[in-house]
């Protein structure tokens, strides 16, 4: 191991002793920076040259200004983040901070301490972990907090504890069942009212140059990151979709802030050279979409479905693009209707004709869906998502796992059904 990393490590190890002695929010940024330095430094995925390393300086920079100034807001996954960015504000998913425990390894000792304040060990890992760490004292307490309850019901409840733990106002958006005309006229009079909100706490009007600006860098964005969707479905890939899917962790954030279409860029560049140079995924034989999330601790569940099986991973449902353009002669009309085309809203049978879509236009051999420990939406959409992809006839493998807490990942059964579900591929 280099000398810098492992000075890195040495340093990592350090805080994360103290972190567990003595919680502080000055603290866990440390940890977080040292995270990101050292995916810097010893990067692992495919696109460590180049994008990658641009992706983890935003997140660097990103993590940097949530934790260094007055600015920051706490938001859920899929909240419209365009809001947050018009106003010069820095939003931080509070998904993304216990996916961040979970790669520092504090995450063990956050979900105890959810466990000791009597939250359900059944529910969701991301949420226990993040009001374990709000209840820590390890979240810096944000101007505001913003959330949606479009794709995950339990946010709600969750946000507000955070909310009431921390002192900070919470503004949520209540979104309709279905994706109708009404829906979207009652979800865009939410989304006025929540601007008018966020405008009396920063304590100035929004600039419509300002929200002009936002949403042409998240249209900006969004145009590459569909790009990138398109380029992948190539018949010879020339990436592993474990490369793809950590995205998601910053995915939410970029949508609005002008480095988002730079960094998407990035990862569409290499690609294209890639594929001019003819460098492709060596033995790709199986082609296999990946439904829901992946591990965030240190795991190589994915790596070993690509690497051992001569597979490659050729999309992820999170990194569809599912909705239009926003459109800033109709601004709150049209994120209600980004939100509203999320393919977790409505009748489950929107999510199946997507993936039966997907299934087509990637060539896929096979589907897996990793099952995360409490999530609702998901697992409970298990049986029927599996009929209708062996209706295609099309393999499915469903994998009872965790993305956060590392003793609901039962490696060796687990790989053990893996080999059989590729046998099955042939
Ligand atoms: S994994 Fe499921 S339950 Fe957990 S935050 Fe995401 S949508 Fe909600």
């Amino acid at each position: 191991m280099p000398y810098g990393m492992r000075i890195v490590m040495g340093m990592k190890e350090h805080f994360l002793g103290l972190l567990t002695e003595d919680p502080n929010p000055k603290r866990i940024r440390r940890g977080i920076s040292l995270a990101l330095l050292k995916a810097f430094l010893t990067p692992k995925g495919g696109f460590s040259l180049g994008a990658d390393k641009r992706y983890t300086l935003f997140l660097y920079d990103h993590a940097r200004r949530f934790f260094g100034g007055k600015r920051g807001v706490l938001t859920s996954l899929f909240a419209p983040t365009e809001l947050v960015y018009a106003f010069g504000l820095v939003p931080f998913s509070l998904e993304m901070f216990a996916g961040l425990a979970a790669a520092i390894g504090i995450a063990p000792a956050m979900l105890a301490r959810a466990d000791s304040l009597w939250i359900s060990t059944d529910l969701c890992s991301f949420h226990r972990a993040y009001m374990g760490l709000a209840d820590a004292g390890l979240i810096p307490t944000p101007r505001f907090l913003l959330a949606t309850s479009h794709t995950c019901d339990g946010t709600f409840k969750s946000f507000s504890l955070v909310s009431h733990r921390l002192e900070s106002p919470l503004l949520f958006l209540d979104s309709p069942y279905e994706d109708t005309e009404e829906g979207v006229r009652y979800l865009a009079g939410q989304l006025l009212r929540t601007k008018e909100r966020i405008e009396e706490i920063a304590g100035r009007k929004l600039r419509t140059d300002d929200l002009e600006k936002t949403f042409s860098y998240s249209n900006g964005a969004r145009d590459v990151f569909e790009r990138i969707g398109e380029a992948r479905k190539a018949s010879l890939p020339v990436a592993y979709g474990d490369d793809f899917m950590k995205l998601i962790l910053a995915w939410g954030n970029l949508f609005g802030n002008p480095k988002g279409e730079k960094i998407f860029s990035g990862y569409l560049d290499e690609i294209e050279k890639r594929r001019a140079a003819g460098e492709f995924v060596p033995r790709a034989k199986r082609r296999i979409l990946w439904l829901h999330l992946k591990p965030y601790f240190e795991n190589d569940l994915v790596r070993y479905v690509e690497k051992e099986h001569d597979a490659v991973v050729v999309f992820e449902e999170i990194n569809q693009v599912y909705w239009e353009p926003l459109d800033i002669r109709a601004p709150y009309e049209s994120l209600a209707r980004r939100l509203l085309s999320n393919y977790w809203v409505g009748p489950l049978r929107r999510r199946i004709e997507k993936i039966n879509r997907m299934i087509d236009e990637y060539g896929v051999d096979g589907v897996i869906h990793f099952a995360h420990w409490g999530c609702r939406q998901s697992n409970g959409a298990v049986r029927l998502l599996k009929d209708a992809v062996l209706k295609k006839g099309i393999p499915f493998l469903n994998i009872d796992a965790d993305c956060i807490e590392e003793k609901n990942l039962a490696d060796g059964q687990m790989k053990t059904r893996i080999d059989g579900f590729m046998e099955l591929l042939g």
